[in-house]
C-alpha cells in the first residue's frame, strides 16, 4: 500500500475513496479489492480496501464502487504529431517502405493551412481522449502562432521539431519567442538526416539549459542508418532533390546512436524515438546513458513491416514509453492499442511491463512522473476504470485483460469533475 497521509482538511475539502476489483498503480503489485483515495483532485493513497477504508473512513468520505473494474492510470503517449490526425492510413496496412511513405507526407503536409492544423490537433486530442490518453506528446512544427496550444488534455507536451540539413543556426529555424512564456514546450530534432548535426547540437543546448527533455527520431529505418554512416544512399538523393544537402558535411562513420554520442546529445533529458535498427552494443550505449526510448511499434510495422527490439531495451533497465506516432503511419491514437500490438509481437515481454510503459514509462520519459502516469501519492486526477470482467490470480493476466479491454476503449475516465 502507497500513501496513508491524512488529506490537508479544511474542514470542506471532501474526501473520495474509488474502490474496485482491481487497482493497478503502476508504482507496485497489482492490488485486489483495492481503492484510490483521492481529494481536491490529488490522489492521497492506493492500496487495499479494508486499510483505506479503516483510515480515510468518517462521515464526509464518499466511497464509489467501481464493480468490475480495474483502476488504472490514463495513457501516456509519449510521441505523436497532431497535425495529421485528419489523415487515414489505407487498410489494410501494408508496409509501403520508407520513401513511399516519405513522398505521401510531402503531399500531406502541403495541404496543412493553419486552421487545418488546428482543426486536426483537435480531433486527435478527442480521440486520443475517448481512447484513455492523459497525456500526450505532441511534435509540431514551425510556424507555430495560431496553431500552438497547450491547454488541450489534462497533461500536454509539446515539442518544436525543428527540420533543414542546410541550416548552421538555431535561430535560422526557430526564434525562441513563439515559446519563451509557455509551459511544458520544448525542442526535438527531426533526425540525423533531416536536420543539420550543428542544429541537433544546439537544440539539445538549448533544452539542456532550461532542464528540460530533448526528443529525435533514431535508427527509424535503413536508409537512415545507411545514410548517417556513410554519408550516401537514398536520404543523400532526397536532401539534394529537395535542394537542402550540405557538400560540407562528412560522416562520423558510426551508428546513429553512437553519432548522438559523440555528439553530446545522450543523456537522461534525451528522448530516442523508434529506436528500430539497433545493436547490443548500442543499447548498451543508450543504457549507460540514460536515456529514454519511445517504441512506436505500428508505425514501424506499417513503414517497413518490422518491430523494434523492445525486450532489449527492458532487459537493460532502459527507461521506455510508448507512442503513436501520427495517423500518418497509424490507423488511430489509442495507446492501449500500441500495447496491444507489443503484446502480440513479443509474447515474451510480461504484459505488466507493457502497460507500465503505456503509463508510467511515458510519464518519466517526459519528466512528469512526479503527477502522471501512476496512481501513488501526489498524482492528479483523473485516471481510468477499464471493465475487466472475470477473475485473476496473477498480474501479467489481469494487466493483459486491462490492455485489450481498453484497446477496445472499455473504459470510463474517474474524477473528471470538481467533486471528486
Ligand atoms: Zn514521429
Amino acid at each position: 500500500m502507497s500513501g496513508l497521509k491524512p488529506p490537508e482538511k479544511d474542514g470542506l475539502e471532501a474526501v473520495h475513496i474509488h474502490r474496485a476489483p482491481w487497482i493497478f498503480s503502476g508504482i507496485g503489485p497489482a492490488v485486489a479489492d483495492g481503492a484510490v483515495v483521492v481529494a481536491n483532485g490529488r490522489i492521497l493513497a492506493s492500496g487495499p480496501f479494508r486499510h483505506l477504508k479503516t483510515f480515510y473512513g468518517g462521515a464526509s468520505v464518499r466511497v464509489w464502487d467501481h464493480e468490475g473494474a480495474a483502476l488504472v492510470p490514463g495513457a501516456v503517449n509519449a510521441h505523436t504529431h497532431l497535425d495529421f490526425s485528419l489523415l487515414c492510413p489505407p487498410k489494410p496496412l501494408k508496409p509501403p517502405g520508407f520513401f513511399r511513405w516519405v513522398s505521401g507526407m510531402f503531399e500531406a503536409k502541403k495541404q496543412l493551412t493553419p486552421s487545418r492544423r488546428r482543426e486536426a490537433q483537435d480531433v486527435g486530442r478527442a480521440h486520443a481522449w475517448q481512447a484513455g490518453t492523459l497525456c500526450l506528446a505532441n511534435v509540431i512544427n514551425p510556424p507555430l502562432d495560431r496553431v500552438l496550444k497547450v491547454s488541450g488534455l489534462p497533461h500536454e507536451y509539446q515539442f518544436v521539431e525543428l527540420l533543414g540539413f542546410h541550416c548552421r543556426h538555431l535561430q535560422e529555424v526557430f526564434s525562441g519567442e513563439e515559446v519563451a512564456h509557455t509551459a511544458f514546450v520544448s525542442l526535438a530534432a527531426h533526425s540525423l538526416y533531416a536536420t543539420s548535426w550543428n542544429l541537433v547540437v544546439q537544440a539539445k543546448a538549448w533544452c539542456r539549459s532550461r532542464g528540460l527533455p530533448f526528443s529525435i527520431h533514431v535508427a527509424e529505418h535503413l536508409p537512415e542508418v545507411h545514410f548517417v554512416r556513410h554519408g550516401t544512399g537514398a536520404c543523400r538523393l532526397l536532401l539534394e532533390s529537395l535542394g537542402r544537402w550540405d557538400a560540407t558535411w562528412r560522416p562520423l562513420g558510426a551508428s546513429s546512436v553512437r553519432t548522438l554520442q559523440v555528439l553530446g546529445v545522450l543523456d537522461s533529458r534525451t528522448l530516442m524515438v523508434h529506436m528500430v535498427h539497433v545493436n547490443d552494443e548500442d543499447w548498451d550505449r543508450v543504457a549507460r546513458s540514460g536515456a529514454a526510448v519511445c517504441f512506436c511499434p505500428r508505425s514501424n510495422l506499417w513503414i517497413q513491416g518490422r518491430m523494434p527490439n523492445i525486450e532489449a531495451a527492458l532487459k537493460r533497465g532502459i527507461p521506455c514509453g510508448l507512442g503513436t506516432d501520427s495517423r500518418a503511419s497509424n490507423e488511430d491514437l489509442n495507446l492501449f492499442r500500441e500495447a496491444a500490438t507489443v503484446l502480440e509481437a513479443e509474447p515474451s515481454i510480461d504484459p505488466a511491463a507493457v502497460l507500465r510503459m503505456a503509463t508510467l514509462g511515458g510519464a518519466r520519459a517526459l519528466g512528469l512522473a512526479s503527477s502522471i502516469g501512476h496512481l501513488g501519492p501526489g498524482a492528479s486526477t483523473p485516471f481510468l476504470a477499464v471493465s475487466i470482467g472475470g477473475s485473476f490470480s496473477v498480474e501479467s493476466d489481469l494487466a493483459e485483460a486491462i490492455i485489450h479491454q481498453a484497446a477496445q476503449e472499455r473504459l470510463a475516465w474517474v474524477g473528471t469533475g470538481t467533486a471528486d
